[in-house]
Order: structure tokens, then sequence, then C-alpha cells
């Protein structure tokens, strides 16, 4: 993976000479390569919360799912610790 600026500049790097030109630049002006569209614009549309989680894969869903489950694991635990000190008392 290539070096990308994240914030919304107008500003990029040549892949091939690294220099700085601009995202209006079809083709670089130091190295005259031609440079692709930017890696937001060539993305694959219909990311899941629209591109907010770009890269949100089996990994990313099972620790999602892990944490809900040590949550609810955690909950029941405490209802029913709560329950058993209640009728013991
Ligand atoms: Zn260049």
């Amino acid at each position: 993976m290539t070096l990308q600026w994240v914030k919304v500049d107008k500003r990029r790097m040549c892949p091939q000479c690294r220099a700085f030109i601009t995202t209006s630049d079809k083709v670089c002006p130091y190295c005259n390569t031609k440079v692709g569209p930017r890696a937001v614009e060539q993305r694959d549309p219909g990311p899941i919360l629209g591109g907010l989680i770009p890269h949100a894969q089996f990994v990313t869903s099972m620790i999602l799912l892990l944490n809900f489950g040590l949550y609810a694991a955690t909950r029941a635990l405490q209802f029913a610790l709560r329950r058993r000190r209640l009728d013991g008392c």
C-alpha cells in the first residue's frame, strides 16, 4: 500500500518519482508518468457506513462479536449474582 494523504488536500504524491503534484494533474509534470485516480476515488462503492469503516472484514466482525459476547456475559453474570445475593439475605 502506498502512502496516501489522509487530509482532503489538493496535494498528492507521484507514485513514480514521489514528487508533490496536485490532484488535478493527470500526468506527473516531473517524470511524465500517467497518474491514475486517487485510491479514494477508485475504491469500490458500497462499503458499510458509507465508507466510514473502509476495511471492516472478517476479523473486525469477529472482534466486535466477541466484544459484545463478553459484554452480554458480564451483564448476565452481574444479574445472576445480584439475584442470588437478594435471595440469600
Ligand atoms: Zn513523477
